[in-house]
């Protein structure tokens, strides 16, 4: 009988050790096929100039992905489209990061944790459905003040563009910071742990 427990607990152990986290989070094109994706990290084509992610899946938390969802299909109701530049993080990346640019205002302290790294945030803008992005100001990854979104001395398209952007993404429980226009952070990754596995790229 000892043994058998001895067995059961061993076995229970094990399971625990191998759970994987990031197993629970949601690909966003298994949700739909909607979304525009071109996820820098997995290109040079970012401030890095360096590949960091094995392949440019989109993983998020399973609330923020459906609510991701829902920010779509309201923006595609407009004429427009959600082109995904960044989701699910892990901390490895956060640290090379955070070596690049130390400044917790553009990329947070692994020590913190980024939200990307719980899989709760998403860098995102807008192009329409024949696949033309709207002019946010800056690309994407443009540490400065014309990336900030209480910037308003802007062109009044930029700005009128940021506003859509911002009030749609609002609507879903997404929130703004204050630093980055492209950054959007789900109410559904509070409290969520930080995950350090690679992205599931099958
Ligand atoms: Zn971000």
């Amino acid at each position: 009988m000892k043994s058998s427990l001895t067995l059961v607990l061993v076995v229970f152990i094990n399971t625990t050790v191998s759970f994987s986290q990031t197993a629970l989070l949601t690909n966003i094109e298994d949700l739909s096929s909607s979304f525009t994706l071109d996820m820098r990290y997995a290109t040079e084509n970012n401030f890095l100039e360096e590949v960091l992610y094995d392949c440019g899946t989109c993983l998020l938390l399973p609330e923020t992905a459906a609510a991701l969802n829902q920010a779509n299909l309201y923006f595609n109701s407009m004429g427009y489209r959600i082109k995904i530049w960044d989701c699910y993080r892990p901390v490895d990346v956060q640290v090379k990061m955070f070596a690049k640019v130390p400044n917790p205002m553009y990329v947070a302290d692994p020590k913190e944790g980024s939200i990307h790294n719980r899989g709760g945030a998403v860098d995102l803008t807008l192009e329409t459905l024949d696949g033309i992005e709207l002019d946010m100001g800056t690309d994407h990854d443009h540490f400065g003040r014309e990336a900030h979104i209480d910037n308003f001395d802007l062109p009044e398209a930029v700005l009128n563009n940021r506003d859509i952007l911002e009030t749609g993404m609002k609507q879903y429980g997404f929130q703004t910071i204050q630093s980055e226009w492209w950054h959007f952070n789900h109410t559904s990754a509070s409290g969520k742990p930080v995950m350090n596995e690679p992205l599931s790229c099958e």
